[in-house]
């Protein structure tokens, strides 16, 4: 199961959200203040690419994208 960072437009929160099969149209609130001004980050286990995107699309940030929030 691919885990995804979002990081809250709001708050500038930033949290990982656990996707099941199926869940890539849930909308996903922050745990913080409830918006639903999120943005992807970028994919923990990004080496499965479901949506036809390579891998080269997904910036490799996993430590200095949490510096910008
Ligand atoms: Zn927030």
């Amino acid at each position: 199961m691919p885990i995804y960072e979002f990081r809250c437009k709001n708050c500038k929160k930033v949290f990982e959200v656990l996707f099941r099969s199926r869940d890539e149209n849930l909308k996903i609130f922050c745990p913080g203040c409830r918006s639903e001004k999120t943005e992807k980050i970028f994919s923990v286990f990004g080496s499965k690419m479901e949506k036809g995107m390579s891998s080269s699309d997904v910036p490799p940030c996993a430590a200095t994208c949490k510096q910008f929030s």
